[in-house]
């Protein structure tokens, strides 16, 4: 019953997010979020922005929050632009810095929201392969375009990508816009953000969601020169400009004040990465070299969609795409210790059962 969508509602391709169970208690290795809870600063802070002050809209510019952040990265609070989770803030990016006539280039393989906000932009994109080890090639990005898109560590990969590479991209991209998104970049890699002040073009995007455990709360940011988050605010307010709510605005304040909490938890994410791999490879699959919370991969006899299955069975969550070149891949969050041997177990079961 579309007949009351608009024509270009009709002709959507929504982006499809993992599941979110209800119910039944399962192991959630599907959405890349942490398995440690909130720092409790941040916790504190949401409780007591819960009082009378809610009668009042937030402070649409997030002022204290974005000094917060301006603090933590050593930049200054005007090079920062903060919104709804780090979608949001990708779906300013591509409406206030990318045309319909200049293709904007991506990977083929990464995140999938990046294709989705291009078609509902009416913007053109060229999808740019991967190599067989999920590599990106380098010269597609050197010749100047119609701007870049790079996720850093890749999605759904993990791969990460030298900082000198990206400096190389941004360097030659100087009259186009290079989004670098590091929603993974708290799990151990280099950020770019140190290069913002460097190059008037780089946009750095990352979020509260993943290295501070803070998904549900959605707020992501962005780091760039101040008049890319100019023409950010320009777009935003445009058509809504109180977005972040004064819970998220308290709570992502209190979060990046607790860099001790965050380092800890992000330690022992990496701790349990690097064990989980070691058990992985020994059961016969093939892991990707991964930077973030998440292992993508594939295993050597037993199908994926075999697996997806038997774990779903055992109450654990992955995630499974049906899409060229990934469909014999699984990505899987990093959870806890815990979770991370029941899923070991799990799967030895299942590939003992396939044998
Ligand atoms: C999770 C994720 C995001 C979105 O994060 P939110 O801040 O929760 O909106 C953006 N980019 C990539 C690559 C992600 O995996």
């Amino acid at each position: 019953m579309k007949e009351l969508w608009s024509q270009r509602c009709r002709g959507l391709i929504p982006y499809t997010p993992g599941e979110q169970p209800k119910g039944r208690k399962l192991i959630k290795l599907n959405t890349n979020e942490n398995p440690y809870p909130p720092s409790p600063q941040a916790l504190r802070a949401i409780k007591e922005a819960a009082g009378e002050g809610l009668r009042l809209y937030p402070d649409p510019e997030c002022t204290e929050l974005r000094e917060g952040i301006a603090l933590a990265l050593d930049v200054k609070p005007e090079q920062i632009f903060v919104g709804n989770g780090s979608d949001e803030v990708l779906s300013l990016a591509f409406q206030a810095f990318f045309d319909p006539d200049k293709p904007i280039r991506f990977a083929d393989i990464t995140y999938s929201f990046y294709p989705v906000f291009a078609d509902f932009y009416g913007l053109s994109y060229r999808e740019i392969p991967l190599d067989e080890h999920f590599s990106l090639p380098l010269a597609p990005f050197l010749e100047p375009g119609g701007g870049v898109v790079l996720a850093n560590p890749n999605a759904p990969t993990g791969r990460e990508l030298d900082l000198c590479d990206i400096r190389s991209i941004v360097a030659a991209n100087e009259n186009s816009v290079v989004v670098v998104d590091e929603a993974y970049v708290d799990f151990g890699s280099r950020s770019a953000v140190e290069l913002v002040s460097l190059f008037p073009n780089l946009l750095v995007v990352r979020t509260f969601s993943k290295g501070r455990s803070l998904a549900g709360l959605r707020v992501g940011y962005a780091v760039g020169d101040k008049d890319l988050i100019a023409g950010l605010n320009a777009v935003k307010n445009s058509f809504n400009s109180y977005p972040v709510d004064r819970l998220a605005q308290a709570g992502a304040l209190g979060a990046i004040r607790d860099q001790d909490y965050f380092r800890a938890t992000a330690t022992k994410i990496i701790s349990t990465r690097a064990c989980t791999s070691g058990h992985l490879r020994s059961m016969g699959f093939t892991v990707c070299d991964s930077a973030a919370n998440f292992l993508f991969v594939t295993h050597e006899t037993v199908p994926a969609k075999v697996l997806l299955e038997g774990l779903r069975q055992r109450g654990i969550l992955v995630r499974w795409w049906d899409k060229p070149r990934i469909s014999n891949y699984l990505r899987i969050t990093v959870g806890t210790d815990e979770d991370m041997q029941t899923l070991c177990q799990a799967l030895r079961e299942i590939i003992a059962e396939q044998a």
